[in-house]
């Protein structure tokens, strides 16, 4: 192994010498390590912000960071701890995300210095129609009634994207990168008060289905904070695509046992859901698809974002697209502004990135994508933005026709569609300069809340990010179900490169909150002199063009909700909008990891070799 470059230069290196353990500074030591590696990790501890050398993860939690440290300690590159922080992620956070889910990874290759992405989305089944979450009368059907049913599920895409990554950029095998998740599973985790809170939200749901109340409510109740949780089953799943790999769930044992309970969930005595549909033969057909990314830029910077069917890369384009409109057209820096006029400013933007993502973007042909990114249409979606008053809600979509004028056409004023507020996100970057940003979920908080009997994990409800019916009557919807058809997603792993360098990445899970939050930790970051760790910390606002907007408590209980009221935002409480990791590439191979300092019980950032 290489010394990390940092280590070539003196002062750091000096700095380095009196805060890390003296075998580290060793040219070797790190291969010896890898030698006498005994699969227990060098314990790093739970923080919101760490600099150091030789790479970075930062996730929700505490074990996955670890396992991602450890993977990128013992060589493996920014692929191999992705996949392998995903995995333990899907033990510790098994109603965020799992094998029974999907995903976006958005992946900066060192080597060619290009950003792919690689959609690991969910897909309908190949029965599905347009028509089939309606009622009979037309009407559509009772959500919480599809949600926790074999309806909602998809095939799943992540052990497809799994492989997938792994394949293209990893240096590992499945079988090396899921091993760590397989013992995590197997020894077992200490719960922590969100898992703990989760399980007890979920109880009434996961106690409909036997299997689910097996695994997660042991004893009936959820899992005491402090206790210990093993997922045997779960190991033995791990095992099972370690040593077969992700064609026993495409092709084989798992996969027809998920068939099988998709399509017909076992419930207790009196209870019943709506059957699946998924069939053997829509799992054989699933591929995870690499894509080209969402691109634009954004005070010099390069933005990378995931495409369609998430809405996520082109929202977040558009939103800083419209950042910059506003500047130019006010010619006030978002960086002059006071708090609520900057909060203004990116409600406004939020909400008609929304409108035109609601109209425009879903998993179908010709979505107008180089045109909603362009900064022409931002400029003409700018004409809308009063710096004095709040635009009326919804506010309607624009026409992304590539003829723009300085107040263009306007379509007309939808509302939104919903979406929960699980996933979760994880960032990585090596010390060879390759980056992952990954988001994956089960969507719903316990997704489908049906467990696949003997493996130990929740089946998505990713179908219910379908519009069950259009929109707006007469106007079309692009995101309405159909065979083999992926559901429109908010998910927004990001990665912004300077000089073709990676800078930073980031993302958050929060449903179509994910949007907003992501939008304004680059902006808390880029335009708000906002360190990264404040950027994250910093309260949370989320417009999504609908009748009133998401304001954590800082803001809705203080004098910028009030300033926001009088501009005429109509804000709700939201006690907490999404949880947000973030890394930065500094100079002289040093890395700066940030996460959550509270939401969802704080984040944890983690460098293999920290320096303070
Ligand atoms: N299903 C949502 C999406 O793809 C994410 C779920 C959530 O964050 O709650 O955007």
């Amino acid at each position: 192994m290489a010394r990390p470059r940092s280590l070539r230069v003196p002062v750091l290196a000096a700095v380095a010498a009196a805060t890390l353990p003296l075998g580290l500074l060793v040219p070797g030591a790190a291969d010896a390590a890898d030698r006498g590696w005994t699969g227990r990790p060098t314990a790093l501890p739970k923080a919101p912000v760490v600099v150091g050398f030789g790479g970075a993860v930062s996730s929700v939690d505490r074990d996955a960071s670890q396992v991602g440290i450890d993977v990128l300690r013992r060589g493996g590159n920014a692929a191999d701890a992705a996949v392998a922080t995903a995995a333990a992620l899907g033990v510790t956070e098994p109603y965020s995300a799992g094998i029974g889910g999907g995903g976006f990874l958005v992946y900066y290759d060192a080597r060619t210095r290009r950003v792919t992405a690689i959609d690991g989305r969910e897909t309908a089944p190949a029965s599905f129609t347009p028509e089939t979450f309606r009622n009979p009368d037309g009407s559509a059907m009772s959500f919480p009634t599809v949600v926790s049913s074999g309806l909602s599920v998809g095939v799943p895409g992540t052990p497809a994207l799994w492989d997938r990554a792994l394949r293209r950029f990893g240096t590992w095998s499945l079988s090396a990168a899921l091993k760590p998740a397989e013992n995590l599973a197997r020894r077992g985790f200490v719960v922590d008060q969100t898992f703990h809170d989760q399980t007890a939200e979920n109880a009434e749901r996961f106690a409909m289905f036997p299997e689910t109340a097996r695994v997660f409510l042991p004893g009936g109740v959820a899992p005491a904070v402090g206790s210990k949780f093993v997922n045997r089953d779960l190991a033995g799943a791990y095992r099972l695509l370690r040593t077969q790999g992700v064609g026993v769930l495409y092709r084989g044992s798992l996969g027809k046992a998920l068939v099988e309970e998709a399509r017909d969930p076992h419930t207790v005595p009196g209870v019943s859901v709506p059957h699946g549909q998924i069939t053997a033969a829509d799992l054989r057909s699933y591929e995870a698809l690499v894509k080209a990314p969402i691109h634009s830029q954004y005070k010099g910077l390069d933005v990378y974002g995931m495409p369609v069917p998430s809405s996520g890369g082109i929202a977040v384009a558009q939103i800083l697209n419209l950042m910059s409109a506003y500047e130019k057209r006010t010619g006030v820096a978002t960086s002059q502004l006071d708090e609520v006029g900057y909060l203004h400013r990116f409600s406004e933007a939020s909400a008609t990135a929304f409108a035109d993502r609601n109209r425009w973007v879903g998993d179908v042909p010709g979505v107008p994508v180089q045109q909603l990114v362009s900064p022409d249409f931002a400029k003409e979606r700018a004409c809308l933005f009063d710096p004095s008053r709040a635009q009326p809600r919804p506010i309607p979509f624009g026409e992304p026709d590539g003829d723009y004028a300085p107040c263009g056409q306007q379509g007309l004023a939808q509302a939104g569609s919903h979406e929960g507020l699980s996933t979760t996100h994880l960032t990585v970057m090596d010390r060879r300069g390759n980056v992952a940003a990954y988001t994956l979920t089960i969507e719903q908080t316990g997704g489908s809340g049906i467990t696949v009997p003997g493996y130990g994990f929740l089946l998505n409800n990713e179908l219910t990010d379908f519009n069950f019916v259009p929109l707006t009557p007469g106007v079309p919807d692009p995101n309405l179900p159909d065979a083999g058809k992926r559901p429109r997603s908010s998910m927004s792993p990001t990665i912004l490169l300077r000089n073709g360098r990676p800078y930073l990445a980031a993302g958050s899970p929060g449903g179509a909150t994910i949007i907003t939050t992501v939008s304004q930790t680059l902006l808390g970051y880029l335009d708000r002199g906002l360190s990264l760790k404040d950027a994250i910390a910093a309260p949370r606002l989320s417009s999504r063009n609908g009748g009133s907007e998401g304001a954590e408590p800082v803001i809705f209980d203080g004098p910028v909700g009030a300033g926001l009221t009088a501009l005429g935002h109509n804000l709700s409480e939201s006690s907490e909008i999404g949880a947000a990791t973030a890394i930065r590439s500094l100079r002289f191979g040093l890395f700066e990891a940030a996460a959550e300092t509270s939401r969802r019980g704080g984040g944890s950032a983690m460098v293999v070799w920290p320096v303070r």
